[in-house]
């Protein structure tokens, strides 16, 4: 009889702040999301962009995780590491023909959409926000694809997003769709049919750094053999290129549990800029590992079924 592998869960930050009270909230879903199913927690430095991201950050994400009582498999994947392993999976892609390089401009593209006839007011926004590419580039020659390049011009490789989706349809025999766990921005679970054509051509990978994120969390998920991948809200759009991209790439499929995100008193998501709500800073104002999880409303089973509350910032660390 052979003996099933344990599930591997994973916390994956990006060194380019100080970590607050969500990811605190993150990172304690995922450890408690991996005690209960009897499972494996890594955690995960997802650092590719080198401009922003630093040493101290990481080293400073390491003790704040330590203090909160977090425990995670050694070695720790750090993306910048591992640029190889993008690089091949980009590969992939070109040889399925489902992506291509793209010289425009930031100039360039604000300008093709200004001059559309439709505005940069009307233009349609992808799930997050970004305006569509408006498709500049995409059907170049290769000759002067490999002109440009010869000249040196900077360029992004963008998903040719209707040929991905067809043929990621055609792999999964069927409509592109995840399995959540957890909970989708509209409380949706179950196995939940996606539109990752909402995204247009999305960069993934770029000349100077020939990864995205989408890319390298897809490919450090299935290297790393992660089975529920747990995460905040905010990133279930994202899913639908990352559903995509593992069925291009023949990746196994993970299950999904997405949870609630961590605000304050105004309803306004906590981010790596509200630097007085740093767990350091908390600290030094002292906050204590329990009381950062009341404030955050983490206690285990109902953080799980999705019940956050707002977080208060406590007397003792306003400045
Ligand atoms: N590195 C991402 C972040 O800090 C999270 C990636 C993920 O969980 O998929 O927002």
């Amino acid at each position: 009889m052979s003996r099933r592998s344990p599930p591997v869960i994973r916390f994956a930050p990006s060194p380019n702040g100080y970590l607050h009270p969500g990811h605190a909230f993150s990172a304690l879903f995922a450890s408690e999301t991996a005690r209960m199913l009897g499972g494996r927690f890594l955690l995960r430095i997802e650092d590719i962009d080198t401009g922003r991201c630093r040493p101290d950050y990481e080293r400073a994400a390491y003790e704040d995780l330590a203090w909160l009582g977090l425990d995670w498999e050694k070695p720790v994947r750090r993306q910048s590491e591992h640029f190889a392993d993008y690089q091949a999976a980009l590969k992939k892609l070109r040889d399925l023909g489902v992506v291509y390089p793209c010289f425009a401009t930031r100039a360039e593209i604000a300008a093709a959409i200004a001059n559309s006839g439709i505005g940069a007011k009307h233009w349609p926004s992808d799930p997050d926000g970004a305006p569509l590419y408006p498709g500049l580039y995409k059907n170049t020659p290769l000759r002067e694809q490999n002109r440009l390049m010869w000249e040196g011009r900077s360029y992004a490789w963008r998903l040719d997003m209707e040929k991905a989706r067809d043929l990621a349809e055609k792999i999964a025999c069927g409509p592109i769709s995840f399995i959540e766990e957890g909970e989708g921005p509209d409380g949706k679970r179950g196995q939940l049919t996606i539109r990752p054509e909402l995204f247009g051509d999305v960069v993934i990978a770029r000349k100077d750094v020939p990864t995205s994120y989408h890319l390298s969390v897809v490919v450090d998920d299935a290297l790393q053999g992660v089975t529920h991948i747990t995460r905040g809200q905010d990133l279930f759009p994202a899913t639908y290129v990352h559903r995509l991209l593992q069925l291009l790439l023949g990746l196994p499929e993970p299950r999904y549990r997405h949870h609630r995100l961590v605000r304050d008193e105004t309803g306004r998501r906590l981010s790596k800029s509200a630097r007085d709500m740093s767990l350091r800073a908390l600290r030094e104002g002292g906050a204590t590992p329990d009381s950062i999880r009341a404030m955050i409303g983490f206690d285990g089973l109902r953080a799980l079924s999705g019940e956050v509350g707002p977080v208060r910032r406590p007397e003792s660390a306003s400045e």
